[in-house]
């Protein structure tokens, strides 16, 4: 009973057309299916969001797969979006494309350069660097406020169905996440996911990438968020249709070690339990 609902095309920085990681999905024998492009950008454009004139192309396509595969995959089409940088507000873009199944709500951007541009915390080692200390003078503390501030905000304002890797702020291995800046904001990014029933991804891509030696979030959190009840997802944000699967075995072990017996997944307009 595979499952996945963030993962990326050639619509925006993934490596090959929808149709593909379909038939790989098939043939791996998953379940249910969702893509999540990179929402396009309100004032800029990026080599990893979606083009704005390719939007409603891509909407296209995955309702044509859906039906064209309809009797042996659950497709959905969603988005990966940038809180206050997304050219559409979660809410705004479901009810204007009706396509559109759900949002997976990420921070990617914390602040921008003075020529506009925002600062990816999750590109190269190099572009963290930069922004470290153009932006905060060096202070990875007001990073890990900034990078939580807009976190919460993003939930409490948008509501997206879930949350995408919510750590992602560790990637390049400049926080201590034993540090108490770092964990309190943790636990309260916690109790507010909980208090708005949005799911929490368990993403595995910074591992099979071998940037991170667990998840996002890792081992600590995903065994706080069980312990309070928190919807929790498996995904693997793949780029390629290789991707799919990939790092899934030892979270879903993890799980059963944890006493944790399913998982959230999407069943037509609506996301529903599912024992593992
Ligand atoms: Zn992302
Ligand atoms: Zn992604």
């Amino acid at each position: 009973m595979l499952t996945n609902y963030h993962s990326h095309t050639h619509f925006c920085d993934g490596n090959e057309a929808p149709e593909k990681y379909v038939l790989a999905a098939i043939e791996e024998g998953f379940t249910s299916y969702g893509f999540s492009s990179h929402i396009p950008l309100r004032d800029v454009d990026t080599s990893w969001n979606m083009k704005k004139e390719n939007l409603e192309v891509y909407i296209t396509e995955i309702n044509r797969l859906k039906e064209a595969y309809k009797d042996r995959l659950d497709i959905y089409c969603a988005f990966e979006t940038d809180y206050l940088w997304s050219i559409h507000l979660r809410d705004e873009l479901l009810k204007k494309y009706p396509g559109v199944d759900y949002t997976v709500g990420s921070i990617h951007y914390v602040g921008n350069f003075d020529d506009g541009r925002p600062w990816e915390i999750d590109g190269t080692r190099e572009v963290f660097e930069t922004g470290l200390h153009q932006l905060y003078g060096g202070d990875i503390k007001k990073v890990i406020q900034e990078y939580f501030n807009l976190t919460c905000e993003m939930i409490a304002n948008e509501k997206p169905d879930i949350l995408g890797h919510a750590d992602k702020i560790k990637m390049h291995g400049f926080i201590d996440e034993s540090e108490k800046g770092f964990t309190n904001r943790m636990f309260e990014l916690l109790e507010l996911i909980k208090e708005q029933e949005i799911i929490l991804e368990i993403n595995t891509r910074g591992f099979y990438k071998g940037y991170t030696t667990d998840w996002y979030p890792a081992v600590r959190w995903i065994k706080e968020a069980s312990a309070m009840g928190i919807k929790l997802q498996v995904n693997s944000d793949a780029h390629t249709p290789a991707e799919l699967s990939l790092g899934y075995e030892p979270v879903f072990r993890l799980l059963h070690e944890i006493g944790h017996n399913h998982v959230w997944i999407r069943k037509g307009n609506t996301w529903i339990e599912q024992g593992i």
